[in-house]
């Protein structure tokens, strides 16, 4: 079994709504958007996991919280099976290194005012990493590592003056020159054009492979997902519905939730059945999630009653599959 690297134990985050005055009245209590609700999941070394949901599933929080651009209100982070949740800063500090995230707009990640060169170095200089030759040096592997080749003809230049692939090849640069070892990757391709999605997604898959870097994939496209990840969890309003190796969620999903997401990916086989699967409605507002079952209101297999009522737990079905929905859960009594 591999060695664990992240561990997320019943995580949740809630921000407060703001109220006005009147609001408040009517209200009675204090509000709050449950972004991320109680989720558990590790991601091993050297392993690529995806998190993949709609957008406002809670996906992007969870990563941020991991990298601790944001504060969880509940549950716990693991890093080496060394609890980090609440470290402070000062301790914290030398985890920073090993842990970076790179966002979906690489246009608005990089300050447009810094030439590729003092971009990529930025990070080394906060953290005090060696001499200016020494950064020197680890910029231009860094740049090499990403394909900007040869370093010298991309450093002077500024992030306008780079194509879309090539400044997400500079934050994935940027994001490897402190040589971390888990990375979060928030829709790192979805801004980019099809064929330069490839280019990126092989170039992670390769990071992964030479450096034995992790990485946290988030997406909602789920067919881009089954290419790279080995393990995925879906999540939906702030939940896990359904988690386990790539290949056995895509190929027999469980989860309602899943099959309608897993119907919506076009077939490369013009000729092959399909049953149509579709979601219902908008996803409903995560300040009142539905009660029970969170999916219940869009699902096409409700059972009643109880999914209205009774929240169903994330259930082992085997082989490390996991799935919360009261059909499976009902069987295993
Ligand atoms: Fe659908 Fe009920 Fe399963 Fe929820 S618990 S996904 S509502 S069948």
């Amino acid at each position: 079994m591999a060695e664990e690297i992240i561990r997320v134990e019943n995580l949740k985050k809630w921000f407060p709504v703001r109220l006005g005055f009147f609001e408040s009245i009517i209200a009675r209590r204090p509000l709050f958007v449950r972004a991320v609700d109680g989720i558990t999941f590790d991601i091993k070394k050297k392993e690529i996991f995806g998190l993949i949901g709609e957008s406002g599933s809670g996906k992007t929080t969870t990563g941020r919280m991991i990298v601790r651009l944001i504060r969880p209100t509940g549950g716990k982070i693991f890093f080496h099976n060394r609890e980090i949740t609440r470290l402070p800063e000062k301790e914290f500090k030398p985890i920073r290194k090993k842990m970076q995230i790179i966002f979906q707009d690489p246009y608005e990640s990089l300050n447009p005012k810094m030439t590729i060169y003092d971009i990529m170095a930025e990070p080394l200089r906060v953290q005090q990493v060696g001499n200016e030759d020494e950064i020197a040096e680890r910029v231009y592997k860094a740049l090499e590592d990403v394909e900007l080749i040869p370093p010298e003809e991309f450093i002077h230049r500024y992030p306008h003056e780079l194509s879309g692939g090539q400044r997400q090849r500079v934050a994935t640069g940027r994001a490897l020159v402190l040589q971390p070892e888990f990375i979060v990757a928030d829709e790192p391709v979805s801004m980019l054009d099809v064929s330069i999605r490839a280019e990126i997604l092989n170039l992670m898959f390769d990071l992964m492979e030479r450096y034995g870097v992790s990485f946290l994939y988030i997406t909602h496209d789920i067919a881009l997902a089954r290419h790279i990840c080995e393990r995925i969890a879906v999540m939906y309003l702030g939940k896990i519905m359904e988690k386990g190796n790539t290949e056995d969620i895509i190929y027999e999903p469980l989860h309602p939730y899943t099959k309608a997401l897993m119907m919506a990916v076009p077939s490369p086989d013009p000729t092959a059945k399909r049953i149509e699967v579709v979601i219902k409605g908008e996803i409903p507002s995560p300040v009142n999630p539905p009660s029970g079952c969170r999916f219940h209101t869009r699902c096409q297999e409700y059972l009643g009653d109880i999914c209205r009522r009774e929240e169903p737990p994330l259930i082992h079905v085997g082989k490390g599959h996991y799935v919360a929905c009261h059909r499976y859960s009902e069987k295993k009594k």
